[in-house]
């Protein structure tokens, strides 16, 4: 690709006139918990350090992709706590010129990293929790303890990473029961409670399609706490959102398995080994680490970003073949 061709991309949009402006990184792909449905025991085996992206990798890219519109960044992994200097990996980002920063944590480390956290320049937090029992919560995480997570919630609420929102993964038989508990929080709290349809991502056997409760159910069960009024909010991606009447917080439907929002999608991802990606299911990935390492300049990068637009799949497929997934062997790989 010349030069020519590079303007010929922007401002960046795909071959499908989507507008692309949200990067997800994924800092690392070690994680403090081992939830059922997301890590494969069996196939995971950890990046060593020198195949991770520095923080110096990182920043650059994000700096190369906010020449091209980038103004969205999330933060995630693995668990993105777990990085060493992750508040000044924050801040440098931050001083792109990203004013959307979030991340999404198991809360686990967030009580005592909120404030700092905050005052490096993020804007808000996802918790992952999937069920508000301390003893489900150990089987289902293999290891957590659940009264870290509230206090995270507490911590985020706190220093004004808000609205705090909450990512809960409904599987059959596991913890759909606790979906009206889930929804009900927004009567008392101004949470974002986000359910997410439980996807394949991972290759030990877990996911079949009756576990994945979706998001028609989860509405139909939400639906008997009251009328559920619609609404949009600015760039909030693929959250379809209601609120309950009388009810102060909101709830978010994410549907990639019974609705997919591939037509709205406007991200990219970049895992923690330096790939990037157009798509969480698409088996392309742009290895930017390597030319990065072996000396490429800020047009080579330019153009391996823009190349990676040009790529991104119409939608994925997993609705028609979920075999698809099955090169993804696990979440916290890529980020969630
Ligand atoms: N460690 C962080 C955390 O727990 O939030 C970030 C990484 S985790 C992979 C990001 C999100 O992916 C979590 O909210 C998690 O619930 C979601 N996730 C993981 N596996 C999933 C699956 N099979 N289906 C749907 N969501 C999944």
């Amino acid at each position: 690709m010349n030069n020519s061709s590079i303007k010929e991309l922007l401002p960046v949009k795909d071959s499908f006139n989507r507008r692309i402006d949200y990067l997800r990184i994924s800092i690392t792909d070690k994680c403090n918990l081992k939830c059922v449905y997301c890590v494969s025991s069996k196939e995971l085996k950890y990046f060593n350090n020198a195949e991770i992206m520095t923080d110096e990798e990182i920043v650059r890219f994000v700096r190369i992709a906010h020449k091209h519109g980038l103004r969205k960044v999330r933060i995630t992994g693995g668990e993105p706590l777990l990085r060493k200097n992750i508040i000044s990996l924050i801040s440098s980002i931050k001083e792109i010129g990203i004013n959307n920063l979030s991340l999404t944590t198991n809360g686990i480390m967030l009580a005592e990293l909120a404030g700092d956290l905050k005052k490096a320049g993020l804007d808000r937090v996802n918790i992952s929790l999937d069920t508000m029992n301390a003893g489900r919560y150990k089987e289902i995480t293999k290891k957590g303890d659940i009264n870290r997570v509230w206090e995270s919630i507490k911590a985020a609420e706190r220093v004004g990473l808000s609205p705090v929102k909450i990512n809960m993964v409904p599987i059959r038989g596991i913890n759909d029961d606790e979906i009206l508990s889930f929804a009900s929080l927004t009567f008392k709290k101004d949470y974002h409670i986000r359910f997410i349809e439980f996807m394949p991502v991972t290759s030990n056997g877990m996911w079949r399609r009756e576990k994945c409760v979706s998001s028609k159910e989860i509405m139909g069960i939400i639906s008997r706490l009251g009328g559920l009024e619609s609404f949009k909010f600015r760039g909030e991606g693929p959250s379809r959102n209601y609120r309950i009447k009388g009810a102060v917080g909101v709830i978010g439907i994410i549907s990639p398995i019974s609705d997919h929002f591939c037509k709205s999608c406007n991200r990219l991802r970049l895992t923690s080994n330096g790939k990037i990606r157009p798509c969480l299911f698409s088996k392309d990935e742009v290895d930017i680490k390597t030319p990065m390492r072996n000396g490429a300049d800020d047009e080579d990068i330019e153009r391996l970003f823009l190349y990676t637009i040009s790529i991104k799949p119409e939608r994925h497929k997993l609705d028609e073949n979920i075999a698809v997934a099955d090169h993804i062997k696990n979440m916290s790989k890529i980020g969630g």
